[in-house]
């Protein structure tokens, strides 16, 4: 069983006294690959070395995450575009806009985001959005930017089933990771009517720990909890969940 993380923040400060343990219990579950996202500038050495540890495993995006879109967002974006240039990267993320902690930069933000959909496009690379309080704000760039060469995962989704075919019918894959085992977390509701063609698996680790780890720290090994309950919501065995899942991510992410 090959299981697929699309989201992992692996360079985290969270993980810096068992980064080794923690992805030595990750592979020994079957969670072998790794996708991760970037933040800002100051994680790109981090991802490099990591890179490097597990160049069979690890899988590197590059991208400005919208909360850290501040003043001196214009000088991050180089720093972003003098990445892609220089080498391969497998998806520009985690992009997009959040107005959960603060809506100082809504037009700042909606410029970034719409800036690393034109570099994705060039480098002909996925895209992995980032949305948080922002659906209507995130479908209006995708309307605008829409078409064949727009595609990539809406991370850790959590709207509507109404929302999600939106999502879908923007070429976009369900990023579904741990809150889909929550009481309250809603998309187990109706994620059994989206094809699981749709769907890739995410841990968001450090973040949102799948039941019964809700609250703690994540990790990629947790993972398997959400294959689990994807199980029980499709009916089927916890290895074609994987196969699907894993599969889905090699077609959008060309590895
Ligand atoms: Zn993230």
């Amino acid at each position: 069983m090959i299981i697929t993380d699309t989201h992992t923040h692996l360079y985290s400060e969270e993980f810096e006294l068992d980064r080794n343990e923690m992805m030595q219990r990750a592979i020994i579950a079957g969670v072998t690959r790794f996708f991760v996202p970037a933040i800002d500038s100051t994680c790109t050495q981090s991802m490099y070395d990591l890179e490097e540890a597990y160049p069979e495993n690890v899988f590197l995006m590059m991208g400005l995450h919208p909360t850290y879109v501040k003043e001196n967002y214009q000088e991050e974006l180089k720093h972003v575009e003098a990445e892609l240039a220089k080498r391969k990267f497998f998806a520009i993320g985690e992009i997009g806009i959040d107005l959960y902690w603060d809506k100082t930069h809504l037009k700042e933000q909606q410029f970034a985001f719409k800036f690393q959909i034109q570099l994705a496009k060039k480098y002909k690379l996925p895209i992995v959005i980032h949305c948080r309080d922002a659906f209507d704000e995130i479908f209006e760039v995708l309307e605008s930017e829409k078409g064949d060469d727009l595609y990539g995962i809406f991370h850790c989704f959590t709207g509507t089933y109404e929302q999600a075919l939106r999502a879908i019918s923007f070429n976009m894959k369900l990023g579904i990771g741990g809150v889909v085992t929550f009481k309250n977390g809603k998309i187990d509701q109706f994620l059994n009517q989206i094809d699981l063609k749709h769907i890739v698996l995410e841990t968001d680790s450090p973040y949102l720990a799948p039941i019964p780890y809700r609250g703690k720290r994540n990790e990629s090994s947790y993972i398997i909890n959400v294959v689990q309950k994807l199980a029980e919501i499709y009916s089927i065995p916890t290895d074609k969940i994987a196969e699907i899942t894993t599969k889905n991510s090699k077609d959008l992410f060309g590895i």
